[in-house]
């Protein structure tokens, strides 16, 4: 089949969170699978030169927009199979960030259009367009109902929900202008989600099937505690919603080939993760101490990644235990004050880095001994299994796809691979936290909960065949 699909993020090019991870990886194991993937994505400013060398000018497209005419350029990329495509309109994407700019409704609006004027020009036909997130969801509105689209109205369409928090909220005017459509569009119930018009619900309304990063995550959304008040809408949709675990890049997070590390070690030769360990400690000027916990967290540093549980608990088990904390993130001023504070407080134990870092984030998974993800709610969490599969502990609360892919190390039958709270049964974090030390403690258990995470089958395998299975369904 021919599979394209549209996000405003793909890893190694423009990331900020998993998504890009997802847009990475999941193409090229369809490829493998034997489908024809093309993969549109904006050409950000901030991709590193070390590929826009090797893009090359495909087309130039004019179209209409916000009642004017533009034209954009076409860059195009091949990599493993997957060829990518890059909209490139400096107006929306020469900019320093990826998102949190206050045209992104209008950036992202000539996006979607694009897409669609991209897909019009191809001398085949797609089966199926696959969209992620909020950002891409209206493409699917556009592809229904705007008459320029109406040759390729049939193509099937896919709408995966990478986060439900994130809407794409905004004002009549704005999706009027956006769109150049018929009022009437807005009132039909489509597109108005409680007084404002929600990118995210259009998408949801116009998709012919829709997934979800992971099964649990697929159930929490119907509830009023995990729906993001969509969820008496979803439940209408019930139907055509499946949970789809996501995998890692294990090509990407391998490591026995990382270049980005110390020293590669596998199952077999875990002694080279203690060598990680110490260029950490050292990076860092953390005391050389291998026989210290090392505790880490790399993350968006925002209200869902239960930054507010590591407040509560944090400053009394630095003072109490004989633990060392690494955090690596970015976001929301309070929590990054919060740990630029702990740093200071605790400077033989804690070392803290605000910012975003690709390669000093695969040091840390490799080096670490624990990862923290006090998370209220994950949709599916590509962290913990990346920690897993380098042999890192997660140390998670019991939700979404944490609840998926972190089993609790039970000691009788040594099955399990990390340690769970439950914020919605009092299963507080800290004591999952106290769990994990005190196996930390005992080398024969800690060695075969690590051994259990590094044996664990993470790879994209079993869920591209499951979306294949899905876009063979609609086609
Ligand atoms: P989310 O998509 O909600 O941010 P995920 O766990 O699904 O969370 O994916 C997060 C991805 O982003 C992981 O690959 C993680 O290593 C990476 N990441 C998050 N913050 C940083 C950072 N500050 N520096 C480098 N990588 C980061």
């Amino acid at each position: 089949m021919k599979i394209v699909m549209a996000a405003a993020e793909c890893a190694p090019f423009a990331k900020a969170g998993g998504l890009a991870d997802v847009m990475g990886a999941l193409p090229k194991e369809l490829s493998r699978l034997g489908h024809e993937i093309i993969v549109i994505i904006p050409k950000y400013s901030i991709i590193s030169s070390e590929y826009t060398a090797e893009f090359i000018l495909k087309e130039t497209i004019e179209m209409s927009f916000k009642g004017q005419r533009h034209s954009f350029r076409v860059f195009e990329f091949e990599q493993a199979g997957v060829t990518y495509l890059f909209v490139e309109k400096d107006d929306y994407f020469k900019r320093d960030h990826i998102y949190g700019q206050s045209d992104d409704a209008e950036r992202y609006a000539f996006f979607n259009r694009s897409v669609l004027e991209i897909i019009q020009q191809q001398q085949q036909q797609p089966d199926v367009i696959h969209v992620h997130d909020w950002h891409t969801a209206a493409i699917l509105f556009l592809l229904k109902e705007d008459s320029r689209y109406a040759s390729i109205k049939e193509m099937k369409s896919v709408l995966t929900i990478h986060n439900l928090q994130f809407q794409g909220q905004f004002s009549k005017k704005t999706f009027l202008e956006n769109f150049e459509v018929d009022e009437r569009f807005y009132d039909d119930g489509f597109v108005e989600w409680n007084g404002n018009y929600n990118s995210l619900k259009t998408g949801l309304s116009y998709a012919d099937a829709i997934t979800t990063v992971s099964p649990t995550y697929r159930d929490e959304i119907l509830t009023d505690i995990y729906g993001e008040k969509l969820n008496r809408f979803l439940q209408k949709k019930e139907q055509d919603l499946v949970g789809i675990l996501n995998g890692i890049d294990t090509e990407v997070y391998n490591p026995a080939t990382d270049l980005f590390i110390e020293r590669e070690f596998d199952a077999l030769s875990i002694e080279g993760k203690q060598i990680n360990k110490r260029a950490i400690q050292q990076k860092v000027g953390l005391p050389d101490r291998g026989d210290a916990p090392l505790l880490t967290m790399i993350s968006r540093l925002a209200g869902q990644k239960g930054v507010d549980v590591l407040q509560k608990i944090l400053p009394k088990l630095l003072t109490e235990e004989d633990v060392q904390f690494v955090l690596l993130g970015s976001g929301e001023t309070q929590y990054e004050l919060f740990f630029k504070k702990l740093a200071e407080d605790f400077p033989e134990k804690v070392a803290v880095y605000i910012g975003f870092d690709e390669k000093f984030a695969h040091l840390l998974y490799a080096g670490a001994d624990i990862f923290l993800m006090p998370s209220h709610f994950e949709p599916c969490g590509l962290s913990q299994l990346i920690s897993m599969q380098y042999g890192t502990v997660p140390v998670a609360n019991k939700t979404g796809g944490l609840k998926d892919t972190v089993i609790e190390y039970n000691e009788q039958d040594k099955s399990g691979n990390g340690f769970l709270s439950n914020f919605l049964t009092n299963q507080p974090f800290d004591l999952a936290l106290q769990r994990a030390l005190s196996f930390y403690q005992q080398p024969e258990h800690w060695k075969t909960i690590k051994k259990n995470g590094m044996e664990g089958n993470y790879s994209w395998s079993r869920s591209a065949a499951e979306y294949a299975k899905l876009y063979e369904k609609l086609s």
